[in-house]
């Protein structure tokens, strides 16, 4: 085989298909973000960022850069081990106190990131728990597929919250299989989320532990920013609650929370707890600062949700289609790949407005969208600049436009 040859024909199979990745070059500005530059080539141009997922600007906020200065003057850059060899620091201490007492939990575990911990938890509780079923939501993200998968134990997936389906597939097995139910709470790409209580009142039926997905809700639900779980009042019903730091927390890092012995259990056992550098001081100290901070402040979560219903309503108004769901992402649908990919494009060329186009296979074929993640620091010039530039381009691309029932 000609290995290069090899690799271009395949990058080539995926631009036919307009579903080739291109990563905007960006500089976030602190203390002014949403804004940030974009550099291409020797140009660089200003632009506004309406798709990230620092979905409340806590990657600026004040309290936790400066959490994170003081660790990193006090106990300098990297944490210099693996968790088991030197690189347990006070700050990863406090930190997983810190998730603990968030998920109300008796202990919590930390990973490099979301990824990882949904990878390492998953992979080590199937495959070390005899005979384990895994039952998987047909949405559940590629982490937890990834750990699934390398567990090689049996997997059916249930669809999409489809709770007859799951009690189906947990009726047909022996009451006393070991069975591990895993989800998400609000799903990334469509918003929606997951009938949390009825999952949960199967798992007691049928003698199933729960896995739960929170990253898309951590911070911004519940009045400690617990996520949907702590909103329902299910955090105690649930096995597991695996959450990011990387995203409404606004630094970087993952974990899971769960009983003492689960969560020794897998520091134990996991491969990817184990044998990787633990996540620098700092950014435990920062995540810590974000957590404390959301715990407490309510104004961040409240802006967000009003923020978020103002932009529906806008775009609802102007008759771009995008997806009813009870959750702060708002898919705006366009169902062509080239099309998206253009009107991303435009949008940044044009009008300086960075939304990356969501393409095969993060979703599938014919569902292509742009996703607007509105957060607090959106000001309304953005949000005016925003809805303008998408009718102008809806205009262009003869989208249709849609008569939504006013929110
Ligand atoms: C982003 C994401 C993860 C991974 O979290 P990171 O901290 O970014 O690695 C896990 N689950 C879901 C549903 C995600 O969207």
């Amino acid at each position: 085989m000609h290995y290069e040859d090899y690799f271009e024909s395949q990058l080539a199979a995926l631009r036919a298909d307009g579903n080739y990745r291109v990563f905007a070059d960006l500089e976030r500005h602190n203390g002014a973000f949403p804004h940030a530059s974009n550099r291409v080539g020797e140009a660089v141009r200003e632009v506004t960022i309406w798709c990230s997922n620092d979905y409340l600007g806590m990657g600026q906020n004040p309290k936790v850069l400066e959490a994170m200065h003081k660790a990193l003057d006090i106990s300098g850059a990297g944490a210099g081990g693996t968790r088991n060899i030197s690189g347990t620091t006070h700050n990863h201490v406090l930190l997983e106190a810190e998730l603990a007492d968030l998920h109300g939990k008796q202990d919590a575990l930390l990973f490099t990131s979301g990824y990882v911990s949904n990878w390492a938890a998953l992979s080590t509780l199937a495959s070390k728990i005899p005979d384990c079923l895994v039952l998987s939501d047909a949405l559940n993200h590629a982490s937890m597929i990834e750990g699934i998968r390398h567990s090689r134990a049996q997997c059916q997936v249930w669809r999409h919250n489809d709770v007859a389906h799951l009690e189906e597939l947990l009726a047909a097995q022996p009451l006393d299989r070991p069975k591990l139910i895993a989800f998400e709470s609000v799903y990334s790409m469509d918003g929606d989320i997951a009938p949390m209580a009825e999952i949960c009142d199967l798992a007691d039926k049928y003698n199933a532990m729960t896995y739960l997905d929170e990253v898309h809700a951590v911070g911004l639900y519940g009045p400690r920013g617990g996520g949907i779980a702590e909103r329902e009042g299910l955090m105690h019903r649930l096995t597991l609650i695996e959450g990011t730091l990387g995203k409404a927390f606004g630094v970087v890092g993952g974990y899971i929370a769960g009983s003492t012995a689960m969560c020794d259990f897998i520091r134990s056992f996991a491969s990817g707890f184990i044998f990787t550098t633990a996540l620098p001081p700092a950014v435990a100290a920062g995540a810590a600062a974000s957590i404390q901070h959301l715990k407490t402040s309510h104004t961040e979560r409240q802006e967000h949700q009003a923020r978020v219903a103002e932009v529906r309503a806008r775009l609802t108004k102007a008759g771009i289609p995008h997806v009813e769901n009870p959750s702060h992402i708002i898919p705006v649908m366009v169902g062509d790949p080239v099309k998206c990919k253009f009107i991303s494009d435009c949008l940044m060329d044009e009008f300086g407005i960075y939304i990356q186009p969501i393409n095969y296979p993060t979703v599938p074929k014919g569902t292509e969208r742009l996703r607007i993640t509105p957060s607090p620091v959106h000001s309304p010039e953005d949000v005016d600049r925003l809805v303008e530039a998408l009718g102008n381009l809806w205009t262009r691309c003869q989208l249709s436009r849609v008569q939504m029932a006013a929110q």
